[in-house]
């Protein structure tokens, strides 16, 4: 329950305990999730507190109740998930949403949706959610996640309550890098997880391989990468796995602690050759290349793209 986020997210935490024990719940929240790789499970506790009726009873805890336990095994019908349809957050999953919410009777005392990822909400979906977040019911409640708020439009952000999300500091999980970048790029994929395993390895394998041979990778770049990655979703977990890669090769320029891989001999060799600025270069040309692949770019010659631009050969 939220009580398990005591320590790793005292703000929000407080924010929200305070607003349930109250009855003051805002009916639309967003939520940042930032760097916290538990933001799926935190969403979850979130709702469970919402909607478990020992809630003021127990002031501390539950997470054992019938309810609670349907909510666990995902098949409470008053919580509905929707995550974009491929690239984008489609304006009939909102529609058919809406529609089932207006013609099912309510059975609980409150009703909930999550959106996961609503930066891939566009225009038109955002628009057909507007009504919705503007007219509050208060048997509803919304609760919409993003990585980055910036990439949220913001006719959506002005009517949520923003919450922000604390980063992991990562040195107390006991978390393997393969569980910590899955749980950052799971949210956003139906792969399984031994596949999804394969590209991650094949996405640091690629890295390690343009580190040490550097414009020359684009004469391997069938094997080291297109036979691996393949569609746009598999583009994104794997940019935002390189992300995270150079973000802890920068930590280990920084004599930060590491926060997502174990400290190995290709990092330490790739912080050999690049300095703090060369990796923040790296890491901007990589993110901005990842918001092109939402907007449908043709991946077909992106990773040439990528190599070159990493190289200072284009921009
Ligand atoms: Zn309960």
């Amino acid at each position: 329950m939220l009580d398990g986020y005591k320590n790793s997210q005292p703000i929000v935490y407080k924010i929200l305990k305070n607003a349930i024990l109250n009855d003051k719940c805002s009916h639309a929240y967003l939520i940042e999730t930032g760097g916290f790789y538990d933001s799926m499970g935190f969403t979850m506790a979130f709702v469970k507190s919402l909607l478990c009726p020992q809630k003021k009873l127990n002031k501390e805890n539950c997470g054992n109740c019938h309810q609670c336990e349907v909510i666990d095994s995902g098949n409470f019908p008053e919580i509905e998930i929707i995550k974009p349809e491929g690239l984008w957050i489609k304006k009939e999953q909102l529609q058919n949403l809406q529609k089932e919410f207006n013609t099912k009777a309510l059975i609980g005392n409150k009703r909930i949706y999550i959106i996961t990822q609503a930066d891939r909400l566009n225009k038109s979906s955002a628009n057909s959610i507007l009504k919705f977040l503007e007219e509050p019911d208060n048997n509803l409640v919304a609760i919409l996640l993003t990585d980055n708020i910036y990439n949220v439009l913001p006719t959506i952000i002005s009517r949520c309550q923003i919450l922000k999300l604390k980063a992991t500091n990562i040195s107390k999980e006991a978390l393997n890098e393969y569980q910590k970048l899955k749980q950052i790029t799971a949210s956003k994929s139906n792969l399984e997880d031994d596949i999804l395993n394969q590209k991650i390895e094949k996405t640091i394998d690629f890295v390690n391989y343009y580190e040490k041979y550097h414009l020359n990778t684009i004469l391997y770049i069938n094997k080291l990468w297109n036979e691996y990655i393949t569609n746009k979703e598999e583009y994104l977990i794997s940019f935002e796995v390189m992300i995270n890669y150079y973000k802890d090769i920068l930590n280990y320029l920084l004599n930060k602690p590491l926060e997502i891989f174990e400290l190995n001999d290709n990092i330490k060799s790739i912080a050999k050759t690049n300095n703090i600025e060369e990796i923040c270069m790296k890491i901007n040309k990589i993110s901005s290349l990842k918001d092109l692949i939402k907007y449908n770019i043709n991946t077909s010659l992106l990773m040439d793209k990528l190599i070159m631009s990493l190289e200072g050969v284009i921009k």
